[in-house]
Order: structure tokens, then C-alpha cells, then sequence
């Protein structure tokens, strides 16, 4: 069993929205397809994987660093020592062949998309849909998971604010959503007051609204939020200040009313680590939102589910960021406290694809095998047009 070709391409977001920090029309995405040797129906097994969303594509990376040393590896040192599939931890090692550490950018995403791809062919050689195969490899229990989820959106429109806020999120509960994230800190703080008040007569409850600054604020601004959350009784209040601000975020952490969430910007398990160390998280009520597409994939994040545990934290406090399919299988494979989702935005990746209905704030994936990301109707073309690449 063996690799024959790797294949990268940069794919366009469908995003003209803006949080408080970005606007996401110029936005691109790797998508990476592993070619294997194994044939199935009379075609070559391919694992599909992608670097997430919210970071580019990164084909130099790829190009010219990750995909060449896996092409160069003899192939047996790709696989496991029963030989019956790809050792994904032997993957990120070669992947990282000559690489310093610390720095983690957009090495990260490169290497995380290929990594995936590698899962997403292993569940593929199994027959198994990916969350199986993820729950089997650390050792939990393979039951039929139900994922809580949520809509993540909420961001800013040019025009009629309040109106298209409240047609976004009447949106989603006809899709069977019943709990909204929503972008804070692109408008004053009155106004964005007023943007709560809306998601919580919307979702009948504050404790199923969140709200996401994208770290936006500095300690004076991020503390002057807070007070007007807390009062509310919301959900979580996601990164309040610039994701490496751990003393910051420590101070803020220290509010007894009102759960902090952070980590989508952390790309490693160092990181995590200064996070746990040094950021204030509290156990049983802080969030951690860590996304594998950005942060050298799964074996990575498996290493950091292991950390955060130890820290007294639980996995239930865990819920990826990302919004698409690769993260619904990981949070079902990992018994994860959920992970949120883009229904309608950031296509081709973001959303469930229609195999996936959400009902109640829950969804399933599918049996498909692998990540079942062809079952994506917006993402399938582009899967083809990789797998086409010669
Ligand atoms: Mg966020």
C-alpha cells in the first residue's frame, strides 16, 4: 500500500461578510487530495482533506515543503507497523522533516490539511465513516453520536442591521437550530447591545446566544463588554482580546458570571499549553474552541484533548471551530461538547451538506465513509476537479 500522487489546490470562500476584525471575500482554502494505491469500484482510494476555514490557502507551503517529503518517504515508513493503514502520527513527523519549532502559522494549515486527508483515507480503506475510525483510535466508545451544534453567524451587513440579523437567525431555527453565535465588536457597544437583545428574543433564551469579538478589544474595552454580558446571562464571550493575550484573558477569566471561549487561534499543543499555563480557563465552564484544520491536524489535537484533560479541564468544554464536516466528525469521534457550524456561509466547506439535517440543536454524521465530504453538494465539484489532476 502506498502513495502514488498528492494533490493541492487553492478554492475560493463564498464570504463577502465582515467580523470585527475580517472581511472574508479575498479568503481561500486548501484543499489537498492524498492519491493511494488502493483500489476500490475500479478507482484509486483518495483521502480529502482541507486547512479549515479563516486562515488561506497555503500552496507555497505545500508545493514546495510538505508534499515533496511525503513523495520522498519510502512508503512502508507512511504506513502503521501492521501495515494496514497510514500511520498519520509517522505523516505529521516526516510532514515536519527539517522544520523549527515554534512559529506556528500557516505551516500549520499546510500541514493539518494533509494530515486529514490521510484520516479521511484510512476511514476510507476501513469502509468506516471517519468518526468511527477517530473514536476506535482513542479507545472510546463507537456509539451512534449526536452532536450539540449551533450557527455561527451573526456577522455584520452593510445595511439594515438589526432587520437582517433577525431574518439570519429566523433562518436558522427553521433549519433546526436553536442556539446562535453572533459577531460583537465591529459596531459601538450600544449597538451591539442592541444586536443581542435580538438573538435572545430570537432564541427565547440568553443562554443559548453567544457572542464572538474576534479579538477585537484591548483589557479596558474587553472589561467594559464584559460587565454588560454578564448582566445578561449569555452563553460564552469568545475572544474577547488578541488570542495570545493570555494576561489579559486571565483577567477576564477571573468573572465568576460569564464563561470565556478561546482557541481557534492557537495552532499548536505549545500553544494550548501557555493557554493552560498562563490564560486562567477554568475548569467546567470555559470553552475551547482548537480546530485540527488549522493546527497540524488530528494527532496534534488528540495530543491536546490529552493536555487539557490533565489540566483538570474537560473534553466536554471542547468545541472546534471550523463549521464543516472534518469537525463534526471529530467531536462525535471525541465526545466532545459540540461544534458549531456556517449553514449558508463560507461555502464550499462550511455547512453539513443535506445528508446532515440538524433537529433540536443536534446533528449526526452520516455513514459515508471517511469525512464524507462528498456528500457536500457545494464542495463535490471541486473534489472532482482535484481528483482529475494528473
Ligand atoms: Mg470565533
Amino acid at each position: 500500500m502506498k502513495i502514488v500522487a498528492i494533490h493541492q489546490m487553492a478554492v475560493p470562500l463564498e464570504a463577502n461578510i465582515n467580523n470585527a476584525m475580517v472581511n472574508f471575500s479575498k479568503h481561500n482554502v486548501s484543499l489537498v487530495a492524498v492519491v493511494s494505491d488502493v483500489r476500490r469500484n475500479g478507482k484509486n482510494l483518495i483521502g480529502y482533506g482541507f486547512n479549515s476555514i479563516g486562515r488561506f490557502a497555503q500552496s507555497g507551503i505545500l508545493q514546495q515543503r510538505i508534499i515533496p517529503r511525503l513523495l520522498d518517504a519510502k512508503p512502508d515508513s507512511l504506513l502503521t507497523n501492521r501495515a494496514d493503514r497510514f500511520c498519520v502520527e509517522s505523516v505529521y513527523r516526516i510532514a515536519m522533516k527539517d522544520e523549527k519549532p515554534g512559529g506556528h502559522g500557516d505551516r500549520a494549515g499546510a500541514v493539518a490539511a494533509i494530515e486529514l486527508a490521510f484520516w479521511d483515507l484510512n476511514a476510507k480503506i476501513a469502509d468506516e465513516p471517519a468518526w468511527n475510525l477517530i473514536a476506535g483510535f482513542a479507545d472510546l466508545p463507537k456509539d451512534i453520536p449526536n452532536v450539540s451544534t449551533y450557527a455561527a453567524g451573526g456577522y455584520y451587513y452593510k445595511e439594515g442591521s438589526l432587520k437582517g440579523l433577525r431574518d439570519e437567525l429566523r433562518g436558522y431555527i427553521e433549519h433546526g437550530f436553536n442556539q446562535f453565535k453572533i459577531k460583537i465588536g465591529g459596531a459601538s457597544l450600544d449597538e451591539d447591545l442592541k444586536r443581542i437583545d435580538v438573538a435572545v428574543t430570537e432564541s427565547r433564551d440568553a443562554n443559548n446566544v453567544a457572542v464572538d469579538a474576534n479579538g477585537r478589544f484591548d483589557k479596558k474595552e474587553a472589561n467594559t463588554y464584559l460587565k454588560e454580558l454578564a448582566a445578561r446571562n449569555i452563553r460564552w464571550y469568545e475572544e474577547p482580546v488578541d488570542p495570545l493575550d493570555f494576561e489579559s484573558l486571565k483577567a477576564l477569566a477571573s468573572n465568576e458570571e460569564l464563561p470565556i471561549a478561546t482557541g481557534e487561534n492557537l495552532f499548536s499543543g505549545q500553544d494550548v499549553q501557555n493557554l493552560l499555563r498562563y490564560g486562567g480557563m477554568k475548569p467546567k465552564r470555559d470553552i475551547f474552541q482548537m480546530d485540527a484544520g488549522l493546527g497540524y491536524g488530528l494527532s496534534e489535537y488528540l495530543r491536546i484533548i490529552s493536555m487539557i484533560e490533565r489540566y483538570g479541564h474537560d473534553r466536554s468544554q471542547c468545541f472546534p471551530h471550523g463549521g464543516h464536516l472534518i469537525n463534526l466528525h471529530i467531536a462525535a469521534g471525541l465526545g466532545l461538547g459540540g461544534c458549531e457550524a456556517y449553514p449558508g456561509v463560507f461555502k464550499p466547506f462550511g455547512g453539513f451538506g443535506s445528508s446532515c439535517r440538524v433537529e433540536d440543536g443536534l446533528v449526526k454524521p452520516s455513514d459515508a465513509p471517511g469525512f464524507g465530504l462528498e456528500q457536500n453538494e457545494e464542495l463535490s465539484p471541486y473534489l472532482k476537479n482535484i481528483s482529475e489532476i494528473t
